[in-house]
């Protein structure tokens, strides 16, 4: 990592503790006696779509996995295997007790791209990547048999999106997300942040579509004032 990343951290840093450890520490204060999140998110890795930053969330504000292509695995026996995605909604669920979870996806989604390519990242037999996007198989399939003559580009988009409603659906195999859902105390949503408008998206049941919650800034036409850099 270049030097100046780091000190952009520390700086970064340093920042928060001014702002939450200062003189006015009430929140950390009473942080310090528990979390009360309400909502689970489960984003991806994707260094362009922190969750915290996108909402603007504070400390306690909300439960975050992440992991790549921000995928759900359907419930599996435990079997003494490691599942950290299955260990973090259960927390949240069972002990959390959130009223929401949000899978939110996001386009150009670098998991998803190797989803669509299908070929495993390496011959080796550690290679976790191509097994763990596997799980968006499902969404692969519907996206190919209905955008199969579409470009590459188009089936990607097509898949972060379905790969969103895989994920909801594979929720819904763990007994305890079912059961709070029968109970009305959860409910679950799939979101997507378009990176290249900067548009967040909400699936709409009703509609069978991504719908947008916060639409694209509206831009003026480029004119030769703004282009110059004249404020008007
Ligand atoms: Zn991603």
């Amino acid at each position: 990592m270049p030097s100046h990343d780091l000190e952009k951290f520390i700086a970064g840093f340093e920042r928060f503790q001014q702002q939450y450890y200062g003189e006015d520490n009430s929140r950390i204060e009473e942080l310090a006696q528990g979390q009360h999140p309400t909502s689970l998110l489960i984003g991806c890795s994707d260094s362009r779509v922190d969750p915290g930053l996108l909402m603007g969330a504070e400390p306690g504000d909300v439960f975050v996995s992440r992991n790549i292509a921000n995928m759900v695995p359907p419930c599996e026996i435990c079997q003494g295997t490691h599942h950290g995605v299955s260990a973090a909604i259960q927390f949240a669920v069972e002990q959390l007790k959130v009223e929401r979870i949000i899978v939110l996806g996001h386009a150009r989604c670098g998991g998803i791209r190797a989803l669509m390519r299908g070929v495993p990242t390496s011959d080796s037999p550690f290679d976790f990547v191509s097994a763990w996007v596997g799980i968006g198989a499902a969404a692969k399939r519907s996206t190919l048999s209905a955008f199969g003559h579409a470009s590459f580009e188009v089936q990607c988009r097509v898949c972060e999106q379905s790969s969103i409603l895989n994920s909801l659906n594979n929720l819904m195999t763990y007994p305890w997300v079912r059961e709070a859902i029968d109970q009305g105390k959860l409910s679950i949503h799939g979101w997507y942040f378009d990176l290249d408008r900067g548009e967040l998206l909400a699936y709409s049941k009703r509609t069978g579509a991504f719908l947008p919650m916060v639409s694209a800034l509206e831009r003026s036409p480029a004119n030769p004032e703004s282009a110059s850099g004249v404020e008007t």
